[in-house]
């Protein structure tokens, strides 16, 4: 037998190390440390400076700090029948005394003795007598280790139950002096004149000399995690090139020609620049991978329906996935309306509607022997069993509603079709580059001319009498209307539906004789059909809805939208939102129906009274809530990093992806 090939040394697991046994190493699991690496990387929560105490004397109720002193007395009471119980030692520095106390950890009796030194970090809740509650503690040992834990700035990590900090902090101090020399360079590295060096860099997150040195360290990590991230999605992007050749899609005009003369409008400059980039893309060697960003309203679909055609001049067939089945549907009618005339075949597969072909049965179409088929539908498009021949092309509308690893499936599932992906969340640049690192970016960052305006308000649920009084007037003119409440997930009880209905009676008897229509998840697929035709058809004039209506609708007639408990949703969706409104030459208007009882929940609507920029929205969107939120779901495909962030790090994300693309086919070496 041969001997296992040896474990490079950071790769190790902990309990290769002294003093980490299995209760130990269990413990550190919960923590996801498991290699001698991941201990190194473990980032302190805060640090301490030990070299400068607060006097007691001194602290304050405003703000958290550390004390140092000698326990003077200490005790334990018990109340209610025993059932209750108050730890509490009274500590003295010399400037004054202090009471520290914990409720109902009888236990911790165990751990403090009098004559013991501690230091103590927490504000103070009383001040006659000096009081914390449940302040974090540490007592102080000298010996050995002394020097690991005071007279420096002092980690402190985040714990598990049962796992002391004193000894978290011993082991990583031990482990990084016997390792240190094994942390390496990413390749490729950062020029060291603007960043410490690696094996430093993790040095200093845990003992760092000064606390300015944290940041420095952590920027240096947090650009590594960036570097390996970038050289990952190079590599794949790497590997795909070798693995695929494209299939020649970039057509001929021949139908685009038409269609583009019946549109009625002229192609935007941008729409027209971005066009220019694809036909590059379906005519070259590799099959494209591209995504193409633009805010709500710029106009994404025409130019996935010239994409389309390109590729179906070309003789191959088209998939467009949409992730609801009412925005499919809603694309089915619109290309086929543009598409039929040519004789081109268009295909609707959705969830409730099985393939359902539309078709005119042109002489033309019947004169070519298999005339290639644009395929439209949600992801039951690509269920199994329904396998697309020739596809030449995958389009997918509004991505951001798709995970990413979805999107890769999707493309195996042809012969390594050219990919189009579409989003109108406007994605803050950092995110971009992280999430579609391995795509080419085209973006639309121009609106086409003739829009009405969108004017939006902010408004507290008192002010709902006055403005069904103006919905009203406006459905009286001829416009219609959205009214939206907060999304009814799946997991959610019958009662969210319930209120919706019960909102939905409301509405239909206080704009009667309007008529109002109600569409929700939990409709079948044929009842969301009728609504949607009949609101289209201005049968209906106010459409009750869920979030359901946030992606890609573009009804240019409804000019008024209103969304009750708009504090419920995030910034970005409500941009998404409001996106359904202002498509026509008609002034339109968002009104925000705020319940939030804090101002603070409705300064942050304001963003929305401020700006249509999407951008601008979504960026602060991502401050506010955090990526997971502003993606909307775990699913996002965004790694998780420790020392990176999506907020602040722009400029290290640029780098990383600069520092990538130098190195030689973007195949990291070693990270
Ligand atoms: P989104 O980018 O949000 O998907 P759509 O593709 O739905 O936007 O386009 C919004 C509306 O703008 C549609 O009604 C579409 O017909 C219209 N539109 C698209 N391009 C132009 C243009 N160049 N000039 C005028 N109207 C346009
Ligand atoms: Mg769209």
């Amino acid at each position: 037998m041969s001997p296992p090939p040896e474990i490079p040394p950071l790769k190790r697991p902990v309990t290769s190390l002294w003093g980490v046994g299995a209760e130990r190493a269990a413990q550190l699991v919960r923590l996801d440390i498991l290699a001698v690496e991941d201990l190194l990387l473990h980032r302190p929560r805060r640090y301490e400076d030990r070299r400068h105490f607060r006097a007691i004397a001194e602290l304050t109720r405003d703000e958290a700090a550390t004390a140092r002193g000698r326990i003077v007395a200490q005790g334990l009471k018990r109340f209610r029948g025993g059932t209750k119980s108050v730890f509490e030692f009274v500590l003295d520095d010399g400037t004054a005394r202090l009471h520290c106390r914990w409720w109902n950890l009888p236990f911790l009796e165990k751990y403090f003795a009098v004559g013991d030194e501690v230091f103590v970090f927490g504000k103070l809740v009383e001040t006659k007598p000096r009081t914390l509650d449940h302040p974090e503690t540490e007592v102080i040992e000298g010996g050995e280790e002394g020097f690991i834990h005071i007279n420096r700035i002092a980690p402190i990590y985040p714990l598990t139950e049962g796992l002391p900090q004193r000894w978290l902090r011993g082991l990583i101090w031990r482990t990084l002096g016997r390792f240190e020399s094994q942390i390496v360079e990413p390749k490729p590295a950062p020029d060291l004149k603007d960043f410490p060096a690696r094996a430093n860099a993790v040095r200093m997150i845990h003992f760092p000399e000064e606390l300015i040195d944290v940041e420095m360290a952590r920027r240096r990590l947090a650009l590594d995690e960036f570097i390996a991230l970038q050289c990952e999605m190079r590599l794949r992007r790497t590997k795909f090139e070798a693995n695929s050749r494209a299939l020649p899609c970039g057509g001929d005009n021949h139908l685009m020609k038409p269609v583009l003369a019946q549109l009625g409008f002229k192609l935007t400059n941008a729409q027209t620049s971005v066009l220019r980039e694809i036909r590059a893309d379906l005519g070259g060697t590799h099959p494209m991978r591209r995504l193409l960003q633009g805010d709500v309203g710029s106009g994404k679909t025409v130019v996935a329906a010239c994409t389309a055609l390109m590729t179906l001049e070309s003789g191959f067939n088209v998939a467009l996935m949409a992730p609801t089945e009412i925005l499919a549907e809603q694309h089915f009618q619109n290309l086929a309306r543009g598409f039929d005339p040519l004789g081109l075949r268009v295909q609707l597969q959705t969830g409730s509607r099985k393939t359902v072909e539309h078709r005119e049965a042109g002489i033309e179409s019947q004169s070519r022997p298999a005339p290639s088929t644009l395929f439209i539908g949600t992801h039951a498009l690509f269920a199994s069993g329904f396998d697309l021949p020739r596809l030449g092309l995958v389009v997918i509308d509004e991505q951001h509603k798709f995970g990413v690893a979805q999107r890769e499936q999707l493309v195996r599932k042809g012969n390594y079709p050219h990919l189009l992906v579409m989003t109108a969340t406007p994605i803050p640049r950092t995110l971009g580059l992280t999430l579609y690192g391995d795509l080419d970016v085209s973006v639309i960052d121009e609106m086409p001319a003739g829009r009405g305006h969108v004017k939006t308000f902010v408004r507290k649920a008192d002010k709902l009498p006055k403005v069904w009084e103006f919905i009203r007037k406006k459905i009286a003119a001829g416009r219609q209307a959205y009214v939206v409440y907060p999304r009814v997930e799946e997991q959610d009880t019958a009662n969210d539906i319930k209120a919706v209905t019960r909102e939905f009676a409301n509405v239909q008897r206080s704009l009667a004789p309007f008529r109002a229509g109600l569409l929700h998840g939990r409709l079948k697929g044929r009842e969301k059909e009728g609504v949607m035709t009949a609101f289209r058809a201005n049968q209906i004039q106010v459409l009750v809805a869920t979030a359901l209506i946030e992606v890609g609708l573009d009804l240019p007639n409804a000019t008024v939208m209103l969304i009750e408990n708009a504090e419920r949703f995030g910034l970005a969706q409500l941009h998404q939102l409001r996106g359904r409104i202002g498509r026509g030459a008609h002034e339109s208007f968002c009104i925000l129906i705020s319940s939030a009882r804090t101002d603070e929940a409705r300064e942050r609507l304001r963003v929305l009274e401020e700006t249509t920029d999407g951008f601008c929205i979504s960026e602060a969107d991502l401050k506010l809530r955090g990526p997971g939120e502003l993606l909307g779901q775990r699913q996002s495909g965004l790694p998780r990093f420790r020392f990176g962030s999506l907020t602040e790090d722009l400029d290290l994300i640029r780098r990383a992806r600069e520092l990538a693309a130098q190195s030689p086919r973007g195949v990291p070496e070693k990270i």
